[in-house]
This record gives structure tokens, C-alpha cells and sequence, in this order.
């Protein structure tokens, strides 16, 4: 029970108290320049005890962060109000994971603060520059599902959506990546070690949570079946909230992240028998859960602590949302009219077991009604068709770490299965694939169709990812529920992406059109004219130039080769996956370097090719790769024949501020997986939302990137969707692709012969192997020649600097479907249900 609230009059008493209070003049959050600066003045003094002799950058930083996060602090409170009493329908965004990068230049921006924080430091002999520099990135997620949970909440509060994220508050985030020797090397990145400037931990709303134990079914004082769970070991979820400002509004919603606390209570018996130490060390098993993000991206492996995770984000965060229910609400009765949660993924898919033990268990709902609401509340996102990532749990290991949840799991598989067969729509193959239990040797617990039979939507994250979602993965729960299934098609925030990231861009953009596109993309298209505009044209290179040479500083500075600014700035940046095939562009790379030394007149249009990536530490391939883009790098790098013409550059420790100075540098955007492999992407549209010309297959939303720019300003090339159906069909042999292209079996031989691997000839047999007898199961041969034929016809293009600019502007204007914006009022309209609450 909680305790009685405070009396009335004694609260109004003391809101009145505030009110007064906070009209005194002096206020601490004005926003001019000199208030500005005094607030730096005060925190660097009062927060971090320092003066100008002993203040480090990291103290100027941390003083600079906590005067903006001072000017978010009454916005919060009054969205939080705002929600409360208007009793508006509120969004929650489960994932497990948030890429969300640097947050001080953002807040600035969002705040309308940047500029007149950049004067009040600039009056103090500081450049904001250095201090933003001094924030480490959150990296609270491995790539783009993270990264699209970041977009999404800065679009919520944008929009003025009532949202909530929640999440796992990771001591470790992804890996910080090191090279020794051209092999990739991972470190732990402590991201937390000077402190965090943006949460507010709140220990007062702690959530206990249970693992293990077993269940006791028993029958209550009114004669129900009832059960309860058990012997169980209880853990502490505490959560840590971050402030989301929108752009240019007072909306302020939360980031709610969950950190893993041992119980109090936890250990008596160890303590009570005198064991000081066996009970602190268990303390620390308890708060493993929330210590380290798993590094592997798109494979599952099964491992306990990582259900536990799941387990312990969800059901902190459930108890959260019903307890904000219950405060204004008598019952569940109209739960579905306020609240829509969205599973990012099926890693939260545990929350339709837990929604309902909730419900059933503890709050005593009939089980039909429990599962009425659930089936209402629930959306369900699926971001990939590859078999290695969809989630299995071991029945034996799903059952022992949570009994209760695997019988509420098997009682809704019973009644659906009932349900289905009854309904004589499906015949007894379709059962047991839509079964939530895999059977066979090692049953398995399927999640994906667990969420899929709890909610009342499924969606892909691009046009052709949902038709494929609906012809394959979901063939037969879509004969079964064609309405549940709907498309929407991922997008990137405009806010840090082009106005944070491509200042000189964003201007010039705001000095043509106004500052209308900010919060409405599609604003952009008024720049399409401009493309015809020689003057634009110039004035669009130079900033293009400009931000090469920013880029070519860091690429200095880190890898100690000076780059050619009139080269074609080649780049492929994301996750390491061979579906993704970072291999075909090293193909294509090998190709050029053996052409220019087989014929040193040979002078193609320069190039220089830009990687960043992370491979998950225990993927062979992945990191195989990395290691042959490095030597190939080494080799072309210090080749006299080659200078001036291709040049081969790895970015070490790819991350979201490292992405944010690589999009606006970019000439070509390199989208070249295999064509049904791809879900959607969001590099993509950075790419060409930062006028970058995409090279890219017909796979994800590259088939709506061009339908938007037009199929001649996009560099296609490769097999369709069908096409590869149709060769996987008439037998695929590689080798049959390697005797007849002389040029690809140049390149393959001068891998096998050790010509990049000095001293260690067989180091890259492993890859030739792959492609050659391992069946080449991404097609990087089959689609070799084409690939080959449209880098040709980009380099004559952009042998026409007009043509060229001309292009990438109509990329630019034609970028707004790709705004996040977009994406975030079709899901509240089309899913949620949500309508925007402005705050006064
Ligand atoms: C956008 C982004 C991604 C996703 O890139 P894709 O090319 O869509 O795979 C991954 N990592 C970071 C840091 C990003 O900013």
C-alpha cells in the first residue's frame, strides 16, 4: 500500500510558497549572454569547486552542461504536469538499446541556446567547440535499432508527443574499438567515469524484480485457481531519468534507464551467518544485469544474462506504467485508451508475459480481460529477416530463470493454437509454425511470435522489409491477421543530423528557404529549383570542400595520411556484417589498384575510400575483414603507382560523433547489401539528406530513397529481390563467376597469393574460401560486374563538378520523407493512437 498522500492544504500551501519564490528576480535560467555566463561562472565554482587556474576542459564542460540542464529543469516538471493532468494517452518506447551519442550540442540547439552560449564562452576566451568535444558519447546501442530509438525520441518531443523512453542504463556501452596491427582490438568504454551530466537518478522509485524460484498453484478464499512465484531471488531496478527537450517548444519528455541494484535483504542469510564477504560478492552478481550491453548486432546467443536483462528492463518499466496508471485511475478498465507500448524489436517482447502475470497474478483480472488489454496495448517492430537473429530461449533455461512466465507463455500459446484451429484457417504445418514453441530436441521459445500474438500491430521498417516480412518470415500469421500488419519506414532526425551536424549546409539552406524545414522536411523541396542555380551550385561545393577538409583533419590526426580534397570521398560506415558486404567494396578497391599497376597510364577519377566499422567480437569473418581493408589500405597507401588515385582509409571506433563529422564529408554513400537483406538502413538517408549520392542496391529503403530522388540521381546496380530468389533457385556456383570474369579472378588470386598479407600468405585464405567453396552465401560475386560498371558511371559523372553538384542538391531538397518527424506522426496516428499535448 502506499502511504496517504500529503493533505491538500498543506501541498497548495507549499505550491503557493514555490510560486513565489520563483518570481523573485534574479531568475537562474534566463537565457541572454550574460546570464549565461554567470551560470557557467556559478557551476564551475559551485558544482565543480574550480577556478580559472584549476578548471580543466572537463570542468568547463561539465559547467556548461549543467547551466543548460538548469534551463530544461522547469519544462520537465511542467511537461510532466501537463501529462498528468490532461490524462493523455502516453507513449512508451521499450528497447534495449539508445545510440544516442553527445547530448550538449543537441540540448543547445533544441534550447535555442547555441548561439548565446557560444558568445558568453567566446567572452570568456572559450570555444564551445572544445568543450563539446570534452562529452563522451552514450553509446548505449550497437547501431542503427539503437540509433533509430535516439531519432525517434528527439522526434516524440519534438512533435510534443506525451513519450517516455526506457531502457537499460549500461555501465558499459559498445566497445571502444583500437587497431594494433590492422586487427580490431575491443576495450571497455567508461562512459560513466567522470560522471553524468544529463540524469537524475531517483532511488525513491525503485522496482524489486524476481528471477528463478518456482510457482505454487493454489486455490484462493473465493474458491479461484490462483498461483504465486516463489523462492525467487529478488534484484532492485533504480531508475536513472534523462531530460529529451523538443525543438523550439517546452516540451521535455524522459529517457527512463534502469540500473541493476542488489536488495538490501538480499543476502541476511549470508550475513546472518557471518559471511561479510560471500554476501558482498553476491551484491555484485546482481548488478552484473545492467553492467555491460551485448556488442553483437543482429545474431542472438542465447546467454541467460541477456534474458535476464530483457526480464529486468521490462518488468521495471511495466510496474512503472502501471503504478503512473493507477495514480489516476481507479482500474484497468480504460488502460488501453491510455497507453500504447511499443517493442522495439523482440528483444522487450517478455512484457506480453509480464503484462499479463501482472494483471493475472497480482491484480486478480480474469484471464480473458487481462489478455483483451494486453492484445490492445502492445505494438510489435520487427528490424530483420536474418534466421541468425531472431530470438530463442531454450525452454529448460527460459523456464528456470522465469517459471511463471514460461506456464503464462504456454497458456497463451494453448488458448492461440485453440483459437487458430477452430477458425479452420490454418492447416497443421501453419500451426506449428506460428506455435510461440519450437518443437524437436531442445525446445525453444520463440519471441518473435510472441509478440506478434500480443499485439494489435507488426510493422516493418521499409516498403519492401513489410512485404517481405508479410510473403515470408510472417506468411502465415498474415493470412491469419492481414490488418495487423502495416509499414513504417524508418527516419533519421533532421535536428542533429543536418543542423548539428552540417552547420555551413543547414545555414545556407535556412538563408533560401527559411527555417521552416527544421520541424518540416518536406520544406526541402523548395530547394530544387536552386539546383539549376550555378551561384547555389558553387556555394554547395564549397561546403562540401569545407567539410572534406574537416573530416581530412581528424583522418590526420588519426591515421596520419593527408587526404586529396578533389578526390571522390568514398564512404562506407555501419556495423561490420558480410550482408552488408564491406567485402564487395574491397573487391572493387583490389580491382582498381591491380588495373593502375597492370597500366600506369591508367588515371581514373580519384578516389579515396572511407571505412568505419565494429564487428562483434566473436565474429570471425567480420574481423577477418577488417584486417584485409587495413592491409589492402597499407599496400595501395604506400604504393608510388597509386598516389594521387586511390587512396584507402579506416576509421577507428565508429560511433555517432564520429558519423556526425563523416555524412557531411561524403561525396558517394556505399548501400550495397544484398538485395532482402537490409531491413531499412538510416545511414542511407544521413548520406543523402547531407547531399552524399548513394550507390546502392534495390534492398531497404534505398528502394524509397530513389523513388524519391529519381532514378537518375541514384547509382543502382546489382540483383533484385527476385533475381536472387530466382539464382538461389537455378543453383548458384560462384565459381562459375570467377573463371568467367578475368578481372574478378585477378582480384580473388592476388588475395589467395598473399600480395596484401606480407610474410603470412594464407592470412585471407579464410575469405577466398567463403566466397569461392563456401558458396559466396552474399552474392558478392554475382554481383561483382555490375557493382564494377556503376562505380564507373560514378566517376564520369562526377567528372562534371555541375552535373555532380546538381545531383546531390536534388538529394538534399528530396531528403524530408527520411525525417524521423515523418516516421514518429504515422506511427502515433496509424499505431499509437497518440495526439500531441503541448506544453503551455
Ligand atoms: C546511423 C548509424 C548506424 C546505422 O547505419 P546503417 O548504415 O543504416 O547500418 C550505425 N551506427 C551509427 C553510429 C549510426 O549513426
Amino acid at each position: 500500500m502506499p502511504p496517504p498522500p500529503k493533505s491538500t492544504a498543506g501541498r497548495s500551501e507549499e505550491a503557493r510558497a514555490l510560486a513565489r519564490a520563483r518570481e523573485l528576480p534574479n531568475s537562474r535560467t534566463a537565457t541572454d549572454v550574460d546570464s549565461l555566463r554567470r551560470a557557467f561562472a556559478d557551476h564551475l565554482q559551485y558544482s565543480q569547486a574550480k577556478d580559472e587556474h584549476t578548471a580543466t576542459a572537463l570542468d568547463r564542460y561539465f559547467a556548461v552542461a549543467y547551466a543548460v540542464r538548469d534551463r530544461m529543469m522547469r519544462r520537465w516538471v511542467q511537461t510532466q504536469q501537463t501529462y498528468y493532468r490532461s490524462d493523455t494517452k502516453r507513449v512508451y518506447y521499450l528497447s534495449l538499446e539508445f545510440l544516442m551519442g553527445k547530448a550538449l550540442e543537441n540540448n543547445l540547439i533544441n534550447l535555442g541556446l547555441r548561439d548565446s552560449m557560444r558568445d558568453a564562452l567566446a567572452s570568456l576566451g572559450l570555444e564551445l567547440d572544445d568543450l563539446l568535444a570534452q562529452e563522451p558519447d552514450a553509446g548505449l546501442g550497437n547501431g542503427g535499432l539503437g540509433r533509430l530509438a535516439a531519432c525517434f525520441l528527439d522526434s516524440l518531443a519534438t512533435l510534443q508527443y506525451p513519450a517516455y523512453g526506457y531502457g537499460i542504463r549500461y555501465e558499459f556501452g559498445i566497445f571502444d574499438q583500437e587497431l594494433r596491427n590492422g586487427w580490431q582490438v575491443e576495450r571497455p568504454e567508461e562512459w560513466l567515469r567522470f560522471g553524468n551530466a544529463w540524469e537524475i537518478p531517483r532511488p525513491e522509485y525503485e522496482v524489486p524484480v524476481h528471477f528463478f524460484g518456482r510457482t505454487e498453484h493454489f486455490v484462493d478464499e473465493h474458491g479461484k485457481h490462483r498461483v504465486r512465484w516463489v523462492d525467487t531471488r529478488k534484484v532492485l531496478g533504480m531508475p536513472y531519468d534523462t531530460p529529451v527537450a523538443g525543438y523550439h517548444n517546452h516540451t521535455v519528455n524522459t529517457l527512463r534507464l534502469w540500473r541493476a541494484r542488489a536488495s538490501e535483504e538480499f543476502d541476511l542469510s549470508d550475513f546472518n551467518r557471518g559471511d561479510y564477504i560471500a554476501a558482498v560478492e553476491e551484491k555484485n552478481l546482481s548488478e552484473t544485469i545492467s553492467k555491460v550491453l551485448y556488442p553483437n548486432d543482429l545474431t542472438v546467443m542465447g546467454k541467460e544474462l541477456r534474458l535476464q536483462q530483457q526480464y529486468f528492463f521490462v518488468a521495471c518499466s511495466i510496474h512503472d506504467i502501471l503504478n503512473r496508471h493507477l495514480k489516476t485511475h481507479e482500474s484497468f478498465d480504460g488502460f488501453a485508451d491510455k497507453v500504447a507500448i511499443q517493442l522495439n524489436d523482440t528483444h522487450p517482447a517478455i512484457a506480453v508475459a509480464e503484462l499479463m502475470r501482472v494483471f493475472v497474478d497480482q491484480y486478480d483480472l480474469e484471464w480473458e480481460k487481462a489478455w483483451e488489454i494486453c492484445r490492445s496495448v502492445f505494438g510489435y517492430t520487427n528490424h530483420t529477416l536474418l534466421p541468425e537473429a531472431l530470438e530463442r530461449w531454450q525452454v529448460e533455461l527460459f523456464g528456470r530463470v522465469l517459471p511463471r512466465h514460461l506456464e503464462i507463455v504456454y497458456e497463451i500459446n494453448r488458448r492461440f493454437l485453440d483459437e487458430v484451429r477452430a477458425s479452420g484457417k490454418a492447416d497443421e504445418g501453419a500451426v506449428a509454425r506460428m506455435s510461440i514453441i519450437e518443437e524437436g530436441p531442445g525446445r525453444q521459445v520463440r519471441m518473435a511470435n510472441l509478440a506478434v500474438i500480443g499485439s494489435r500491430s507488426v510493422n516493418g521498417v521499409a516498403a519492401l522489409h513489410t512485404e517481405l516480412l508479410k510473403t515470408e518470415l510472417f506468411h502465415d500469421f498474415h493470412a491469419l491477421w492481414p490488418e495487423r500488419f502495416n509499414n513504417k519506414t524508418n527516419g533519421v532526425t533532421p535536428r542533429r543530423w543536418l543542423l548539428a551536424a552540417n552547420p555551413e549546409l543547414a545555414r545556407t539552406i535556412t538563408e533560401c528557404i527559411g527555417p521552416q524545414w527544421v520541424t518540416d522536411a518536406d520544406e526541402l523541396r523548395r530547394l530544387e529549383p536552386l539546383a539549376d542555380d550555378a551561384d547555389f551550385r558553387r556555394v554547395f561545393r564549397e561546403i562540401k570542400r569545407q567539410n572534406k577538409e574537416r573530416l581530412a583533419a581528424i583522418v590526420k590526426a588519426e591515421n596520419g595520411i593527408t587526404l586529396d580534397l578533389d578526390s571522390i570521398f568514398d564512404v562506407q560506415v555501419k556495423r561490420l556484417h558480410e550482408y552488408k558486404r564491406q567485402l564487395l567494396n574491397v573487391l572493387h578497391i583490389v580491382h582498381q589498384y591491380l588495373r593502375i599497376k597492370a597500366d600506369p597510364a591508367y588515371a581514373p577519377v580519384p578516389r579515396t575510400y572511407v571505412f568505419g566499422a565494429k564487428a562483434a567480437p566473436g565474429y570471425f569473418m567480420a574481423k577477418q575483414i577488417i584486417k584485409l581493408i587495413n592491409s589492402v589500405g597499407e599496400v595501395v597507401n604506400h604504393d608510388l603507382d597509386v598516389r594521387g588515385r586511390i587512396a584507402v582509409v579506416f576509421l577507428k571506433n565508429y560511433r555517432v560523433s564520429l558519423a556526425e563529422r563523416v555524412f557531411p564529408a561524403a561525396d558517394v554513400s556505399e548501400q550495397i547489401s544484398t538485395a532482402g537483406k537490409e531491413a531499412s538502413g538510416t545511414g542511407n538517408m544521413k548520406f543523402q539528406m547531407n547531399g552524399a549520392l548513394t550507390v546502392g542496391t534495390l534492398d531497404g529503403a534505398n528502394v524509397e530513397i530513389r523513388e524519391e530522388v529519381g532514378a537518375e540521381n541514384f547509382f543502382l546496380f546489382g540483383l533484385t529481390v527476385e533475381q536472387v530468389a530466382e539464382l538461389r533457385r537455378r543453383g548458384y556456383n560462384p565459381w562459375e563467376y570467377y573463371r568467367n570474369d578475368r578481372d574478378l579472378k585477378a582480384v580473388l588470386d592476388a588475395l589467395s597469393s598473399g600480395r596484401f598479407s606480407p610474410g603470412e600468405p594464407r592470412l585471407f585464405q579464410p575469405i577466398v574460401d567463403s566466397l569461392l567453396n563456401g558458396g559466396d552465401p552474399y552474392l558478392c560475386l554475382a554481383d561483382f560486374r555490375s557493382y564494377l560498371e556503376c562505380q564507373e558511371r560514378v566517376s564520369q559523372a562526377y567528372l562534371d563538378p555541375e552535373r555532380w553538384s546538381r545531383m546531390a542538391i536534388l538529394n538534399v531538397a528530396r531528403s524530408g520523407k527520411f525525417s524521423s518527424d515523418r516516421t514518429i506522426r504515422e506511427y502515433a496516428e496509424e499505431i499509437w493512437g497518440a495526439t500531441p499535448t503541448p506544453v503551455a
